[in-house]
């Protein structure tokens, strides 16, 4: 399945660029940063969300029906995946959004507040 290209920014240089991502193993969009070389991860698109999603409600529920038979029954490991690819696109998703927050003009703003609250010495 091909992907979208996205308007993404660099977490290194902060540079914005337009590029076609790849899938992770988990399903996360990744894309090399033209400038620096660094691997920007963008988040989980909708059907692979949904994917991780329904794959957890059915481990809880599988989970919840065996211990209430009375059997002391683990997370599996597919169970241990996906909460890991929710936590870490929702980690993704935050990270993304205060990149984007922060636009270029924006930054110049707050540092110029640091120096001039720095500077009081
Ligand atoms: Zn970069």
């Amino acid at each position: 399945m091909n992907l979208a290209s996205l308007n993404a920014i660099c977490p290194g240089c902060r540079s914005h660029f337009n590029g076609v991502p790849r899938r992770s193993f988990f399903g996360f969009q990744k894309l090399p940063c033209p400038h620096c070389d660094e691997t920007v991860v963008y988040p989980l698109t909708g059907g692979y969300r949904t994917f991780y999603g329904v794959l957890l409600c059915f481990m809880v529920l599988g989970l919840v029906g065996s211990w209430a038979q009375g059997v002391a029954a683990m997370p599996n490991a597919l169970a241990i995946a996906a909460i890991y690819a929710l936590v870490r696109n929702e980690r993704i998703r935050q990270r993304v959004a205060r990149l984007e927050a922060t636009s270029p003009d924006e930054r110049v703003a707050v540092r110029s507040v640091v120096q001039s609250q720095g500077g009081e010495s």
